[in-house]
């Protein structure tokens, strides 16, 4: 169970799915049963993904070829919903304009996907995550803006979880929040990084924020944001250089 998430101002002089299948490969010692990316690129969300290896996915979705200044990706250790190409992460929304990469788990998954099947919502996978996709549309047809649908979202989860999203229509941020289940931001020059663990952008910058319990924001191109209980947090005093 590993999360990668990348934008970048200008993009890294390589197709973006090429540098998300490094940073995962990096993750791989963590253990997982699939594994997949979303990108957006030219104002469209992509998400390629499956049950296997790296190697093995890319090999059968290509998912090493999308490129964009955006994109997440993540393995995956099951544990709601058996080892699938469904069950794979990125989950998106109806509309296709979400997309959510989590470990961990929610435990009141059940009561939301109710409530959301009795709104319309239909759902692709058995996962625990899909609701997660499926509650942001809900907030931004609502009229929110993605920041506050997500937050919303993230105000009605319970369980243990790190969690990444991005929204198609606002393509220059990844939101985060990190609930137990740990997560690092990288702040490289002009593309920043968030991960579940450091090696995954170590080949790009050493200078990182370790995220604290109940921390929540978003990532863009070249800020920081995060809150924690409604208020912001300091970025300039959390930064961190690793000497490894
Ligand atoms: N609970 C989620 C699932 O089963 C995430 C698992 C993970 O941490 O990789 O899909």
């Amino acid at each position: 169970c590993g999360i990668i998430g990348i934008c970048s101002l200008n993009g890294l002089g390589e197709p973006l799915g090429r540098a998300l299948k490094r940073s995962l490969t990096k993750l791989e010692y963590r253990g997982y049963d699939s594994v997949g990316v979303a990108v957006i690129g030219k104002g469209e969300l992509i998400v390629r993904k499956g049950k296997g290896k790296i190697g093995e996915v890319d090999a059968r979705v290509k998912f090493s070829e999308i490129d964009g200044l955006i994109g997440i990706g993540h393995t995956r250790w099951a544990t709601h919903g058996k080892p699938s190409d469904d069950n794979a992460h990125p989950h998106i929304d109806c509309g296709g304009r979400v997309a959510v990469v989590h470990n961990g788990i929610i435990s009141n998954y059940r009561e939301l996907r109710a409530m959301l099947e009795g709104r319309g919502h239909v759902f692709r996978s058995e996962t625990d995550t899909e609701v997660i996709a499926h509650l942001i549309e809900e907030h931004l047809k609502e009229g929110a803006n993605a920041f506050d649908a997500f937050r919303k979202t993230i105000s009605e989860l319970k369980g243990a979880y790190a969690l990444v999203a991005v929204v198609r229509d606002e393509p220059d941020k990844m939101f985060f929040v990190r609930n137990i289940s740990p997560l690092v931001i990288g702040i490289g020059s002009g593309t920043n990084f968030i991960a579940s663990d450091i090696p995954a952008f170590l080949e790009y910058t050493n200078t990182v924020v370790v995220l604290n319990d109940g921390e929540y924001g978003y990532v863009s191109p070249s800020s920081i944001y995060i809150e924690r209980n409604g208020k912001p947090v300091n970025v300039e005093e959390r930064i961190r250089h690793v000497t490894w």
